[in-house]
């Protein structure tokens, strides 16, 4: 059975010392057992300190973004050799807000992921339609192409090891949220790609989250659907006890 993987995408939020203080209170809180994992993905200046705080907690620190090349002429990127050196274990790659503002394409999006695996760092590969794309019914087709791009030339292994997370943007940060049953329906149809792309056990293994607008009022009912792996929340993850609140969803 997959488990489950709560990620609390923080953005552009927090000063250091609040991140300091949630990363020791969530550490120490969260619920013990295998079948869930829980992760923060915090900007880049918190993540060494992040790091030291979480270790022998079941806490996981993640990255937002990352550049796909190991270093060089890159002024203001931070690149997977550095992230794996200070002992991030995941990394955002794609997000609509990086796609939308910061020119990333499922071009750059798949040389990330190849980057994160020579780098042994798990890759959270965000894929979504817009509102216009919904409306026109061309959402399986875009999430379909998104998904195709992002895994091109990855191993069966590398495939089975990441994390999709579904994002609809009209549902990200806007209180929107798709309906249990949409949002499944559309996590459904990415592992068909996937199995399409490598094999039905390798799709199985899969993890796939739902992101937009996830909150602990709607988190067990898309928790309970069948191809719904977990969540990358946004605003919900800020606080310590909403976090703890969705993390322990995905314990039950
Ligand atoms: P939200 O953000 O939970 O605030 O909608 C989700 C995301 O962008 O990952």
């Amino acid at each position: 059975m997959r488990k489950k993987v709560i990620a609390g995408n923080w953005k552009m939020n927090k000063v250091m010392t609040e991140a300091e203080d949630f990363v020791r209170e969530a550490g120490q809180q969260l619920p013990a057992g295998n079948n869930i994992d829980a992760i923060v993905c915090a900007p880049f200046p918190f993540l060494p300190e992040l790091v030291k705080l979480a270790q022998n907690t079941r806490l996981k620190i993640a990255a937002q973004t990352m550049h796909y090349e190991e270093n060089g002429a890159f002024t203001g990127e931070v690149s997977p050799l550095m992230l794996k050196n200070i002992g991030v274990s995941h990394v955002v790659i794609g997000h609509s807000e990086r796609r939308q503002y910061y020119n990333e394409t499922d071009d750059t999006v798949n040389k990330k992921a190849h980057a994160a695996f020579k780098h042994s760092l798990t890759p959270i590969v965000c894929v979504g339609e817009t509102l216009e794309e919904r409306e026109a019914n061309d959402t399986k087709a875009v999430v379909e192409t998104q998904v195709q791009k992002a895994l091109a030339h990855l191993t069966h292994e590398q495939i089975a090891q990441t994390i999709i997370a579904y994002e609809p943007i009209w549902a990200i940060g806007t209180g929107k949220t798709a309906s249990s049953a949409d949002a499944n329906e559309v996590c459904t149809h990415i592992r068909q790609v996937i199995a399409a792309l490598t094999d039905s056990s390798t799709a199985e293994q899969v993890i796939i989250q739902y992101g937009g607008s996830v909150k602990p009022a709607n988190i067990d009912e898309l928790l309970a659907q069948s191809d719904i792996d977990g969540a990358l929340v946004g605003g919900a993850s800020l606080e310590v006890d909403s976090f703890l609140k969705l993390v322990e969803a995905g314990a039950k």
